[in-house]
């Protein structure tokens, strides 16, 4: 049988990354055969939100038990708490034949390409800084001290973007899944 590939959207907070792999999957994930990576997380699950579809919410302990069984492709801590991308979860789907999804942030990202040389990824990059700024605004989650930190952080990470197989600016988010979808459509 033929093997899938592993797929990862990345970029900094703020930036939609989310947003983008949810409508790629509500209108692609057929035709691409895609398969969502549900990540294992320490933070609380939030309205809306359901466990085992779009995390694993773990505790610590557990969280770390599966950091010492190197059952993770990668994890990062993020905004104080853990994120990690379960391996067998990857390579069983992987081997069957299907494109497997990570959404992820950039320090996971790195390490995913350092551990994979074979991902296609795609770093989401903001029309500006501005734009960031005003969208990390207007999420209205944070306070404007959170927002800026943040944002020192987004500039650090877009420094990473050239470490990406592509990269896609987020003017548009159904015109940036339409592009990740092209894309795709020539490489798998
Ligand atoms: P949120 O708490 O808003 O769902 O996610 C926070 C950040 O963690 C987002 O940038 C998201 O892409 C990232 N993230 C989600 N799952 C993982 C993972 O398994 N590993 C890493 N490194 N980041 C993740």
């Amino acid at each position: 049988m033929k093997k899938g590939h592993l797929i990862m959207i990345s970029g900094p907070s703020g930036v939609g990354k989310g947003t983008v792999r949810k409508i790629l999957f509500d209108q692609y994930q057929e035709e691409l055969d895609l398969v969502f990576s549900i990540s294992k997380t320490t933070r609380d699950r939030r309205p809306g939100e359901v466990d085992g579809v779009d995390y694993h919410y773990v505790s610590d302990q557990d969280f770390e038990a599966s950091i010492k069984d190197n059952d993770f492709l990668e994890y990062a801590g993020y905004v104080g708490h853990y994120y990690g991308t379960p391996l067998s979860f990857i390579n069983d789907h992987i081997a069957q034949g299907h494109n497997v999804v990570l959404e992820i942030e950039v320090q996971g990202g790195m390490q995913v390409i350092e551990k994979r040389p074979d991902v296609i990824s795609f770093f989401i990059l903001p029309p500006s800084i501005e734009e960031l700024k005003n969208r990390l605004i207007h999420r209205g989650t944070e306070d404007i001290e959170v927002i800026n930190n943040r944002l020192k952080k987004a500039e650090e990470e877009l420094t990473y973007a050239q470490y990406y197989t592509y990269n896609v600016v987020n003017v548009d988010r159904e015109a940036c899944a339409e592009e990740i979808k092209n894309i795709l459509k020539t490489v798998l």
